[in-house]
């Protein structure tokens, strides 16, 4: 490197300095799961995060391990599919730089058994309230003239398709589209927009699927590296993404999937 020149790619922190120093994040359902591996792992990168979910129980416990690790942590308890609750909270709270859209859902049913409600709550959690809660963010980022990461966690089923998954597919394709057009609409004011789309991950939500040991076996078949993924891998991903080393990165996916959608 040449005298004069930084090895320090721009905005990235110096030296020791946790790679999210001074950031604020947002993270929905923050409870459990992938969320809760977020919060975790975004305060440990040293961003200060709200974390949102709808048990308070849950969210006390991810607080209380963040700060026991010296993070700061603030929990919300807040149903995202509640459009005036979630738009009041946002107005209320302090502008956030990171927002992290980890609330979902999936109820596996054959086509000819799709309930309407099951279509209406995975509609109204995986697509239109990752929507309502992205709108709310983004309008403080750009009210303010500030610079922002929005990440989404998509799947891989917003890349293929598979049965019994035809609602949740098309939801995971609703947010990689989503993700796409924000991240084409806000680069101009420097706000990036990602998705993370996961192979099947060990959480409270898989789990009861990985009963069936025929479902279990099938899955571990699909994924070429052979293992679900862990909910921290997915955090790690997370904290890249979120960090300057990421900069250049907007309106695309990463696919942490063992290898599931190269077949
Ligand atoms: P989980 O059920 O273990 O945890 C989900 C969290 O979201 C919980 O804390 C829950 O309270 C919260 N939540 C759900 N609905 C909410 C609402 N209306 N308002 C506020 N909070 C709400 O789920 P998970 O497996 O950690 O999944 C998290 C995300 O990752 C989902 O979007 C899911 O689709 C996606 N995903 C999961 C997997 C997987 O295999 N687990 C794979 C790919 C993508």
């Amino acid at each position: 490197m040449s005298g004069g020149e930084s090895s320090v790619a721009p905005g990235v922190p110096a030296g020791d300095a946790p790679v999210l120093a001074g950031r604020t994040a947002l993270v929905t359902g923050a409870g459990r799961g992938i969320g809760r591996a977020i919060g975790i792992a975004l305060a440990r990168a040293g961003a200060s995060v709200t974390l949102v979910a709808r048990t308070h129980a849950d969210l006390q416990d991810v607080a209380a391990e963040i700060r026991a690790n010296g993070g700061a942590a603030s929990p919300i308890v807040l149903d995202v599919t509640d459009e005036s609750a979630v738009r009041a909270a946002i107005r209320e709270l302090p502008t956030h730089d990171i927002l992290v859209n980890a609330a979902g859902t999936n109820r596996p049913e054959p086509i000819r058994e799709v309930d309407i409600r099951t279509l209406d709550a995975l509609m109204a959690v995986n697509v239109r309230a990752t929507f309502i809660v992205t709108q709310a963010v983004v309008s403080r980022l750009l009210d303010e003239s500030r610079t922002g990461v929005v990440i989404n966690i998509s799947s891989q089923m917003g890349h293929v398709g598979a049965a019994n998954r035809s609602v949740y597919c098309m939801t995971k394709h609703a947010v990689e589209g989503l993700t796409k057009a924000l991240g084409v609409e806000l680069a101009p004011h420097g706000i990036r927009v990602v998705s993370i789309a996961p192979t099947f991950i060990d959480t409270p939500l898989t789990r009861p699927f990985f009963a069936d040991p025929q479902f279990r076996a099938d899955v571990l078949a699909s994924i070429p590296l052979g293992r679900l993924g862990q909910p921290e891998e997915v955090a790690a991903a997370a904290v890249f993404l979120a960090s300057p080393q990421a900069a250049l990165i907007t309106g695309s996916s990463l696919l942490l999937d063992g290898g599931w959608t190269a077949r």
